[in-house]
């Protein structure tokens, strides 16, 4: 490959907003540096200003890059990934010779749509063409009159029992509750047609796979199954924000399909771009 692939141009960009409902509890952790010496052992992130709990972007868009790491045989994990694991991240835009399994993150269908940060002075990072925006909550009257005694959220209380000496570990976990709902926003930049295809599709793949996964802590006891409805997608190319081009509005297409892939590669490579 050319030097050329490195200059990434903006063709437009796509944007998916929807809901996403909790199925079951859901736990995704803050600090517990900000809170109360008497508090809850593992309290969830909250909005500062509204005090709502809502989901870190970076939470979704983590899981769904984990999960599609996973669904993909050829990449390696390369890296440490921390408690002893090990998770696959680019270390360039193109592959580094005698690297197998890490393809570099123009060639890569994770790296190129979660980005990659290449270590050391000769590495290149690849930002990422998808931005995951905080989700926020969209039921709070409905989540306002539980009574919990917890604000829009409620307690779980779980003990581990120590399988040599029989002893109780009690610990309290603060979940948003089964039936919250979150709107999400996610921005792809299209940089050529066929990546983007493949892009998206790769989005849509993980996506289905968390459906079956979990978001946040504590998914094998039962934690954060939740499920992505679209509710609308819109597609801007570069002379919609010169204020030249209609943009491409779908309303409710319903999950990211194939129909809906091919008709934005019309959309972005029809010939009427100023
Ligand atoms: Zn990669």
């Amino acid at each position: 490959m050319t030097d050329t692939n490195q200059y990434r141009k903006l063709l437009g960009k796509v944007e998916l907003v929807g809901n996403l409902e909790c199925l079951t509890g859901l736990h995704v952790g803050a600090s517990k540096e900000t809170m109360e010496i008497g508090a809850l052992d593992s309290p969830v992130v909250r909005d500062p200003l509204t005090q709502c709990p809502y989901i870190p972007g970076s939470s979704l868009k983590g899981k769904l890059r984990a999960l599609l790491e996973k669904a993909d045989p050829n990449l390696i994990p390369n890296r440490p990934g921390g408690s002893g694991t090990r998770r696959h991240e680019c270390d360039d835009w193109e592959p580094k010779e005698g690297k197998r399994g890490v393809p570099g993150a123009l060639h890569c269908p994770v790296c190129r749509l979660f980005g990659s940060t290449g270590p050391g002075e000769g590495n290149k990072n690849y930002p990422a063409r998808l931005k995951v925006r905080d989700l926020h909550l969209q039921n709070k009257e409905e989540l306002e009159k539980i009574d919990t005694g917890l604000y829009l959220t409620e307690w779980k209380f779980e003990n581990g029992i120590d399988r040599i000496t029989s002893a109780a570990n009690p610990r309290n976990i603060e979940r948003v509750p089964r039936g919250a709902r979150f709107s999400f926003s996610m921005v792809y930049d299209v940089e050529d047609t066929t990546t983007m295809s493949e892009d998206l599709e790769n989005l849509g793949l993980a996506i289905r796979l968390l459906h079956d996964d979990s978001l946040g802590g504590h998914g094998s006891r039962g934690y954060g199954q939740v499920r992505l409805e679209f509710r609308c997608l819109e597609a801007k190319r570069i002379d919609h924000y010169r204020g030249e081009g209609e943009a491409l509005r779908k309303i409710e297409p319903g999950e990211l399909d194939s129909k809906t892939i091919e008709e934005l590669k019309g959309f972005f490579s029809s010939e009427n771009r100023g």
